[in-house]
């Protein structure tokens, strides 16, 4: 079966979601990249370098040289006439991406894909992560979003090795359905939450500071990524694309500090996966602090400020 995988869509260079996406691929069968938007040539480059990659594309249509996803979710569409399966990682860009290319082939997308037990089953959550649903493959042609940290990602081989060919296609249309006006990078250089190894969140409860700072300050000093949980992000606390949970990404980091969540279910179906859970909350009948490793309950504007003074003097936890 012949598997495309559309490499991520970070801006300033290759993105190391691609790998997860090629891993999961070669369950499936014999996977191209698909590499498009502003990084392409960058994109294309690290990607034909992945073990198991048997081809990268290239798109050099001026109207998928731009990042954004209509004119790109054209091109899945018609490509299904080679491909049995379309696949991306389940980032921001990938869930706006796979379901719009679905709904132009007209066919129905598979999100969040944590498992592919053989290339015949596929396993994806439902009921907020709460169960986990195995289908048989359905007939193709698919699309498929998958959980990035559910697989490990394919290895990058050395650059003097054996690389995959890369192809460039002219092949694209202009949707005319957004009109791109200014690009601006993300000022954010903290690692990405779906694949940091660390996530400090911030909830509601930081609405009396009326900022992130101590979520950031924290998340600074351990090397990790910012997270939120939608109060905060309704609040105006945290930006859109770091709410984790059920509407928002979900994150498998080895620890996880929630700092003033709650835990609605909603929120705790995107840290399923956390390896180790903090939770710093001043209610202590908080449904986060039961399931959390270590729950701590105290105000976090005394908590944390003192934990970032213990890890300055020490540079580690005792
Ligand atoms: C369909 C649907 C989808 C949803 N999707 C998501 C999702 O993807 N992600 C998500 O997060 N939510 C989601 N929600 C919303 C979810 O139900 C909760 O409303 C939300 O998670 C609450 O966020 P919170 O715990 O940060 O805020 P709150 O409920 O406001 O809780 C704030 C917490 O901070 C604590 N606190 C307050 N002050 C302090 C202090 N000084 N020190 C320490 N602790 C303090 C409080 O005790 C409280 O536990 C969804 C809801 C629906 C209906």
């Amino acid at each position: 079966m012949k598997v495309l995988v559309v490499a991520g869509d970070r801006l300033g260079g290759y993105d190391p979601i691609t790998a997860h996406g090629v891993a999961a691929g070669l369950k499936l069968g014999e996977v191209t990249v698909l590499a498009s938007g502003p990084q392409r040539e960058e994109k294309a480059r690290e990607a034909a370098q992945l073990e198991g990659v048997a081809e990268v594309i290239q798109t050099d249509h001026p109207a998928l040289q731009k990042p954004g996803v209509e004119n790109l979710a054209l091109l899945l569409a018609e490509l299904t006439t080679t491909y049995a399966v379309i696949l991306a990682a389940s980032s921001t860009f990938g869930n706006d991406l796979i379901p719009r290319a679905a709904a132009l082939a007209h066919r129905s997308p598979l999100t969040h894909i944590c498992a592919i037990p053989d290339s015949t089953t596929l396993l994806r959550p439902i009921h907020a992560g709460n169960i986990l649903t195995k289908l048989p493959l359905p007939h193709p042609p698919l699309f498929l979003t998958i959980r990035p940290t559910a697989f490990t990602a394919a290895a990058s081989l050395p650059p003097d090795g054996p690389q995959a060919p890369i192809t460039r296609i002219s092949q694209g249309e202009e949707s005319h359905l957004s009109r791109q006006t200014q690009l601006t990078p993300s000022p954010n250089r903290r690692p990405d939450p779906v694949l940091a190894r660390v996530v400090v969140a911030g909830g509601g409860g930081l609405s009396a500071g009326g900022n992130f700072y101590w979520v950031e300050a924290l998340a600074d000093r351990l090397a990790g990524a910012v997270g939120a949980s939608r109060a905060a992000v309704d609040l105006g606390l945290a930006s859109n694309d770091l709410q984790i949970g059920q509407t928002g990404r979900s994150v498998a980091p080895e620890l996880y500090i929630g700092l003033g969540i709650s835990g609605a279910i909603q929120h705790l179906a995107g840290i399923k996966e956390a390896g180790m859970i903090i939770s710093i909350n001043s209610d202590p009948g908080a449904p986060l602090h039961s399931v959390a490793d270590y729950a701590l309950t105290a105000d976090l504007y005394e908590a944390v400020p003192a934990l970032i003074k213990a890890l300055d003097n020490n540079n580690r936890l005792d």
